[in-house]
């Protein structure tokens, strides 16, 4: 998508010269590491208040859009500050090095983790979570944000207390949208992404479809569009039936059934609108969610799922760690080299010429699987940041050596196994605090032996559930192929 000029210097998120960071601030231990940005612990020094730190190594920012897209973070943030569900925003700050944005603390932790730890859980209290992060969506779309990208490690609690508050944290790719223009980048995550951002045509109320995915986890502990890989989610999605038939839903509300199916609607005029969903009986009505626990079996399957999420999102960015600058760099190279006309955007035909040019192993059918990846908004030319997140994707991320690579740093002792104990340390050296990992070891560890050998750990990796998120750049851009996910064989291959 070609974006307007920027005036901004080249070497700068914000638009104004700010304090430092250090001058106001002391930063403490880490509390989570994001795609791009890792978060820290932070002490207003004058008050001594808590707060959290959420800094960006300028050097993850490859391009101006980068530095546009945080700076649009910020704006949204900002926009939004005043709804008692969104994380609130303090001050941002940038050097030459990082840009921080300090916010409100929230030190009680990610949704599904606290729904774990109180190990009980009904409809009732879906309805209130539910109530929440739809009345965010609300918020967002009231003032023309779409937020695009709500799962659930999106939200955290403000405190561990029982009155805590639940907040969206994560504004990374939501965008201010304008009714009757519709958007075509895919981004998002798998599990919650909307069937129209797969077509590439869409508006907010893919939020509403995302708010449907979660409330569906919620009730039953599993996605409600569920495969192998990522191309099987995507069909799902586009195709699959919802599944009310399993357990627990014969023993779910049919007003909390009715709900989902309005939310879960594949055709986005006759989904049910955010507003909409807050004056659905299930919601308001005192007497129609019971407070009856839910099957513990749905409590189990949560615990596993979040758990597989956060192995899998350690790995990746292990591997992510692994694309050097050298590398980054060189594949600004060969993008100038191969945009011959120096237009800030290749054809398909240059990219073909280019790429034989330069003397890429590449196969006609990697190039125009390359070539589908990369021309993220389909309009037959790909742009640097479109040119590099799909090579970095076809190049490294599935490559044997960097699935090793990922597994040796986890497997320390190099046993050949990854261990509880090793998993225990990961977790530290990313900032993860009360991850269930017997949970995630039984999930994996295909033969129960209580440890996760390599064959196991590579096909974790390729089930599909986070985005090829990693760069900012590239981050949540979903690889995405739609003739692939519809098993259709292009005929001109
Ligand atoms: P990214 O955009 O890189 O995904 P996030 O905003 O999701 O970054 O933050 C990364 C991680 O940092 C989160 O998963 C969470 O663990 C932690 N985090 C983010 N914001 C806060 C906050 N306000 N309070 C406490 N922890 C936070
Ligand atoms: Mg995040």
């Amino acid at each position: 998508m070609k974006r307007p000029e920027s005036t901004k210097p080249t070497n700068s998120v914000l638009p104004y010269q700010t304090p430092r960071l250090r001058d106001h601030y002391l930063l403490g231990k880490k509390l989570g590491q994001g795609q791009f940005g890792t978060t820290y612990l932070c002490i207003d020094k004058s008050t001594n208040a808590h707060f959290a730190c959420k800094s960006i190594p300028k050097r993850k920012l490859l391009c101006r859009e980068d530095y546009d897209d945080v700076w649009r973070e910020i704006q949204i943030m900002h926009h939004l500050s005043e709804h008692p569900n969104v994380v609130r925003i303090k001050g941002t700050y940038e050097d030459s090095v990082f840009v921080h944005l300090v916010m409100e603390l929230c030190a009680g932790g990610e949704l599904f983790d606290r729904i774990v730890a109180k190990g009980h859980y009904s409809e009732k209290q879906a309805v209130e979570l539910i109530k929440t992060i739809v009345g965010v969506v609300e918020a967002c779309h009231s003032l023309g944000v779409m937020h695009r990208d709500l799962k659930p490690e999106n939200f955290l609690f403000d405190s561990s207390g029982d009155d805590a508050k639940l907040k969206a944290t994560d504004f990374g790719l939501s965008v201010f949208y304008k009714p009757g223009q519709p958007l075509c980048d895919v981004v998002g995550s798998p599990y919650y992404v909307a069937p129209e951002v797969l077509l590439k045509h869409y508006g907010p109320e893919v939020d509403v479809w995302s708010a449907g995915v979660i409330l569906y986890i919620l009730l039953s502990g599993v996605p409600p569009f569920w495969a192998e890989t990522e191309a099987g989610i995507f069909r799902q999605i586009l195709k699959g039936k919802l599944d009310f038939e399993s357990e627990p839903w014969p023993g779910i509300s049919e007003s909390a059934k009715d709900l989902i199916r309005k939310m879960l609607e594949r055709d986005p005029r006759q989904r049910i609108s955010a507003h909409e969903v807050l004056c659905h009986p299930w919601i308001v009505d005192d007497t129609v969610a019971p407070d009856k626990p839910l099957d513990s079996a749905v409590l189990s399957r949560l615990k596993h799922f979040s758990a597989m999420n956060k192995l899998k999102k350690m790995a990746l960015r292990v591997i992510a760690e692994r694309l050097s600058e050298e590398e980054i760099g060189g594949l600004k190279e060969l993008f100038k080299m191969i945009d011959t006309d120096s237009s800030g955007t290749i054809t398909f035909e240059e990219l073909k010429v280019g790429l034989k040019r330069v003397g890429s192993q590449l196969m006609e059918s990697e190039i125009k699987a390359l070539m589908d990846a990369a021309d993220i908004d389909n309009n037959g030319t790909i742009e640097y940041g479109e040119f590099l997140a799909a090579t970095l994707h076809l190049n490294k991320i599935d490559r044997e050596e960097n699935l090793i690579a990922a597994f040796s740093f986890f497997d320390k002792d190099g046993s050949g196994y990854i261990t509880i104990d090793e998993l225990q340390q990961a977790c530290k050296d990313f900032g993860l605090g009360d991850v269930h990992l017997d949970e995630i070891v039984k999930e994996i560890d295909q033969d129960n032996d209580g440890r996760i050998d390599y064959g196991e750990f590579a096909a974790m990796m390729k089930t599909g559930d986070e985005g090829v998120g990693r760069t900012r750049t590239m981050r949540n851009n979903l690889n995405f192929n739609l003739a692939d996910a519809l098993g259709i064989k292009d005929s001109s291959s």
